[in-house]
């Protein structure tokens, strides 16, 4: 064993002061979002309408390198974070590889995942703006916990709407949030002028991430003292989640290493997004290289297949349109995927970043995805979110090529999350029920020839 720890923790006085915002130096920064209604970019006002005044403000601010983390933000911090960064011995043994292995390891919270880095911001500045509330959607459910802890740390109300298939198959996610004093309603409902419009237009449908942004956003918009949030794709979760990236670049530094690949799972991208934040800025400012992977599910795949084109954020069109690698806002995945990912877009920072080839992306299929999660909670101990384990399928098979090389590769992964709640899915892969469903280039077409007309 090296002089390495298993755990490399940072002290609480060594946790980040500030975000890092790389758009600050992108030289190419991300387009610009548009208003739906007039297709024009958006301004500060526009978006104060539907997000809080400073989250507004964040979004739009494309040349700030930092911004301060306020202290009432880093005292909730406090209670989980720094979070380890742990060097996976003994999964490199089980490979026996000559590559080093390390995760950054987001799960050690109750919402179990990276979200709360984010809910917690978002909550602060609709608090210290006097709102009575927020509104926003969950699909799988961390987010929608995370924001329900956030909101119940600063007492505000929240509304969240739940994806109707998440809300009847994980009952004790909608348990945890009420727990915490959320309103969990499931998504389509009656309840909105959208939800009304997409159950007539498609009845029976079991919801989808992007229908339930729609209700959010309506129910947030028509009731006095709310505002709507969101728990990524946006450029200001992006740089919330920046505390990931910058934690794992000072443990690293700590000892002296260089990273040399650096991997994360991408559903909206905010997770990868703050992840390499820091080293994305080394690679745009000429200081060091870095080989950074993007993977994300075969049946959801909008960055390896997508199209780079300004589509609608959400399924009803009711939010600001954004340039993005995109399937087409009305893509839903097929039913049998269970591994999570299930965006129809990605954040427009991540997709710029790969037009400018900072990094490179890689989809793969849930099966193999299961196997690689089944590997390491055996070896490393750890339960991974099925998310997450979309990273650690790429960091194995990146491992396995370095035990063909002989390359003693320093290879990072994001670990965003635990699996607890993902039990029907493992048992489908246990019970060897899963399989794999790759949509096909006309299905994909399908939904792209729908992309709204810019420019
Ligand atoms: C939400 C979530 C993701 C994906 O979201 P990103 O915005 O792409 O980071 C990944 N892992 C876990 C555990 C999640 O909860």
């Amino acid at each position: 064993m090296s002089n390495i720890p298993y755990k490399i923790y940072l002290e609480e006085s060594e946790m980040p002061k500030a975000w890092y915002n790389v758009r600050g130096d992108m030289k190419k920064k991300p387009a610009p979002i548009l208003n739906p209604a007039t297709l024009k970019p958006v301004t500060l006002d526009d978006l104060s309408g539907i997000f809080c005044r400073e989250l507004a403000e964040q979004e739009l601010d494309d040349t700030s390198r930092f911004i301060d983390i306020p202290e009432e933000i880093r005292n909730f911090y406090r209670m989980y974070r720094p979070s380890p960064l742990v060097r996976a011995y003994c999964l490199e043994e089980k490979l026996q590889t000559p590559a080093h292995i390390y995760y950054k390891f987001e799960g050690n919270n109750t919402s179990g995942s990276h979200k709360l880095n984010s809910a917690i911001a978002q909550a602060y500045y609709a608090k210290k703006q006097g709102l009575k509330g927020v509104t926003t959607e969950t699909g799988a459910g961390q987010w929608g916990t995370a924001l329900s802890m956030a909101c119940s740390y600063f007492d505000l109300d929240c509304q969240v709407y739940m994806v109707k298939v998440s809300y009847e198959q994980k009952p004790f996610r909608r348990e945890v949030m009420r727990t915490y004093g959320a309103k969990v309603t499931p998504s389509p409902s009656m309840e909105t002028e959208v939800g009304r419009r997409i159950n007539a237009e498609f009845p029976g449908t079991t919801g989808s991430l992007g229908c339930a942004i729609s209700e959010a956003v309506e129910a947030a918009t028509s009731q006095e003292g709310y505002r709507y949030v969101l728990g990524s794709v946006l450029s200001q979760v992006l740089l919330h989640q920046s505390v990931i990236g910058l934690e794992t670049k000072a443990a690293l530094d700590k000892y002296g290493i260089k990273a040399d690949m650096i991997i994360g799972c991408a559903g909206g991208g905010s997770n990868l997004g703050g992840l390499i934040s820091p080293f994305a800025g080394e690679i745009l400012r000429g200081e060091n290289q870095y080989e950074i992977i993007a993977v994300e599910p075969a049946s959801c795949p909008s960055l390896t297949r997508g199209k780079y084109a300004y589509d609608f954020c959400d399924t009803g069109k009711v939010c600001p349109l954004q340039k993005m690698y995109t399937l087409g806002s009305g893509f839903i995945p097929s039913a049998n995927h269970a591994g999570g990912l299930r965006y129809h877009g990605m954040s427009s920072v991540v997709s710029e970043l790969y037009d400018q080839g900072i990094m490179t992306a890689r989809s793969v299929e849930q099966t193999s995805v299961f196997e690689a999660a089944e590997m390491f909670a055996r070896v490393e101990g750890i339960l991974p979110a099925p998310e997450s384990s979309h990273a650690i399928r790429v960091a194995i098979d990146e491992a396995l090529k370095c035990k063909e090389t002989g390359e003693e590769k320093n290879i990072v992964f994001g670990l965003t999350g635990t699996g607890y709640f993902d039990m029907v899915a493992y048992q489908k892969y246990n019970d060897g029920e899963m399989s794999d469903y790759v949509p096909t280039d006309e299905e994909l077409q399908k939904s792209l020839n729908n992309l709204p007309k810019v420019d």
